[in-house]
């Protein structure tokens, strides 16, 4: 697939059994901590801390299906700064086809980590105390359940995360989101 504008984007999908990933890729102290130190930790209804147990969740389903999207920007050495609107596109493509997944297969989503989608920048309820906007629609991200998603993509799909350097760009990003569902297999 590719956006004549800017970018190519390619997605690679894998499925593992739910204890699996949970026992080899999720260390929930380690990124519990990592949560803590962000900006959105309890400030956001994607992020952390949840009023829920994770492991409770996900083991109600058996199999996941994890999609690993390769994002490159066609001009190399963008500022970094650029990668949010750069990847928006994408964020949203990705959701859109995790919520028809999710209704198809009595599902549940995960979502790419970041900003949530669906209110301005900076305007979570949240803080505030209030109810979430769009709980029909807001879906944690894997880091957010304690996934390690830089061994997920080296491991499962041979892809090691790049960094960006000196306030540019890296060559390109890698965002992985999932399905946890009971089917034998979904079909990304
Ligand atoms: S939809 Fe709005 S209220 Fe809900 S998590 Fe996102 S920013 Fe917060």
């Amino acid at each position: 697939m590719s956006n004549n504008l800017n970018y190519q984007a390619e997605d690679f999908s894998r499925s593992i059994a739910v204890d699996d990933y949970i026992a080899h890729y999720r260390d929930a102290e380690r990124f519990a901590a990592c949560c803590r130190g962000c900006e959105n930790y309890n400030r956001s209804w994607c992020c952390p801390p949840f009023d829920f147990d994770v492991e409770q969740r996900l083991r109600k389903y058996e199999n996941l299906l994890l999609i690993a999207t390769v994002i490159t920007p066609v001009q190399k050495g963008l500022p970094f700064s650029e990668s949010r609107a750069l990847i928006r596109p994408e964020r949203i493509r990705l959701d859109k086809r995790l919520h028809i997944l999710e209704q198809e297969h009595h599902a549940l989503a995960a979502s790419y980590v970041g900003s949530c989608l669906y209110c301005p920048e900076g305007s979570c309820t949240r803080s505030s105390g209030g109810e979430c906007r769009h709980p029909e629609l807001v879906r944690p991200s894997l880091e957010a359940y304690g996934f390690d998603i830089g061994r997920t993509t080296k491991e499962l799909f041979g892809l090691e995360l790049l960094w960006g350097r000196d306030g540019l760009m890296p060559e390109r990003f890698i965002m992985v989101c999932g399905l946890f569902h009971n089917e034998k297999a979904v079909k990304w």
